[in-house]
């Protein structure tokens, strides 16, 4: 029976015993086909042989971002990318949708994707793909009528596309069936989730109160109200409540901490988003069965975890990086407290102070439970920061 690539990648060489051996965590590298692009591939060899990981999560389609690399292996110090598909989509594949698919413009008509997936099947590493379909500006920007919307009926240009539209699911089953032939061990998607924002530097009213920000963001779009409709629920009386609820929070303190939202069970607007969220987990489990994989994960931020489990998917928490959420003991008390599977983890500083610090929190999370790591920021690390991480793997490896 040929071995699967999820198979393959639980096999390591264990090289303090000399032996091949399984493993059940996988360590893997996050690699941008930008930082490829300014190497050459020697980035990618590098860490995969110094380092022994065990996949590579290729961020595919996202947005905006920006980065400045310090290895010395990435010739190019100041990356910006709008955003987009960073490799060029089979057009055939989005006929259902009307949503222009933007190429980003630093890849043109190149197929980095392509070349980064050959080194990784020769180097017998399967692929991850990260997709952030909701937060691509130039997809924003043009299809607003994709957009949440919130009780008011405003547009929440902050919000991204909302991933109850018909039409942006459709989307999103366009790429991942485009992305196919790549031959992904897995998935990998950002936000995607109900009446959660996308985190674009913007400034969102009314954060600073847990139930105001509820309020505010829970989305109306046309889709949403449908949804909640077709699930017996009346939208026009939830954005009436949506509202007063609203007034009511923006009148009060700000709370002492930023706890949980306290809206009532039996309140129209916790049913509109309960029901909401049912059909969204609903779209989940069958986008899971339809995909040949044992790796889908769902990727949120610390802090902005959603409470649902969609049956196929993972949870997949990001920690660090311009994100700082805490130091590394905060994390791991969170990881006593909490079932985390998954990590997706900067491993450089700010996030770390020293080696030590990183191969402590790696060898403790597996300990506490976590089978699956994306390390983040090698391109805009030092060359120091390949040893942290052959470090923390070799040592959490050993267990
Ligand atoms: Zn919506």
């Amino acid at each position: 029976m040929p071995v699967s690539a999820a198979a393959r990648a639980r096999i390591v060489f264990d090289s303090e015993r000399g032996c091949i051996a399984l493993s059940s965590v996988s360590y893997g590298l996050f690699y941008p086909l930008w930082a490829h692009d300014a190497t050459d591939t020697d980035l990618l060899t590098r860490v995969t042989g110094d380092v022994g990981i065990d996949h590579l999560t290729i961020p595919v389609v996202t947005g905006a971002h920006t980065a400045m690399h310090f290895c010395p292996l990435v010739q190019s110090n100041l990356f910006a990318t709008e955003g987009g598909w960073h490799y060029p989509p089979h057009r055939e594949h989005y006929r259902a949708t009307d949503a222009k698919v933007r190429v980003a413009r630093w890849s043109g008509s190149r197929n980095m994707l392509e070349r980064v997936c050959r080194a990784a099947e020769h180097a017998s590493v399967p692929t991850v793909f990260r997709v952030n379909l909701r937060a691509i500006p130039l997809v924003t920007d043009h299809e607003r009528h994709l957009r949440m919307q919130n009780a008011w009926g405003d547009d929440l240009a902050f919000g991204g596309l909302c991933p109850l539209n018909p039409e942006v699911q459709e989307l999103l089953h366009s790429v991942m069936q485009d992305l196919q032939p790549y031959g992904p061990d897995g998935f990998e998607l950002v936000d995607w989730c109900c009446d959660q924002p996308i985190l674009s530097g913007v400034d969102r009213p009314g954060t600073w109160h847990p139930d105001l920000e509820l309020a505010l963001e829970t989305c109306f779009c046309p889709a949403c109200r449908q949804v909640a409709v077709m699930g017996g629920v009346d939208a026009d009386a939830a954005a009436r409540s949506a509202r007063v609820h609203a007034g009511r929070m923006a009148a009060q303190e700000r709370p002492a901490d930023h706890s949980e939202p306290s809206v009532p069970d039996d309140d129209i607007l916790w049913e509109y988003r309960q029901v909401r969220q049912h059909e969204l987990v609903n779209w989940l489990e069958r986008c899971a069965e339809s995909t040949a994989s044992d790796r889908l994960y769902l990727l949120h931020d610390s802090g902005h975890l959603p409470h649902f489990d969609a049956p196929g998917w993972q949870p997949l928490v990001r920690v660090g990086g311009t994100l700082l959420d805490g130091t590394s003991a905060e994390l791991l008390a969170e990881l006593e407290e909490e079932v985390i599977g998954a990590l997706s983890l900067w491993s450089w500083q700010p996030q770390f102070k020293e080696s030590s610090d990183l191969v402590r929190t790696v060898s403790e999370a597996v300990e506490l439970g976590v089978q699956f790591f994306d390390f983040e920021g090698f391109e805009c690390a030092p060359e120091e920061a390949v040893q942290w991480l052959r470090q923390a793997v070799r040592y959490a490896r050993r267990g």
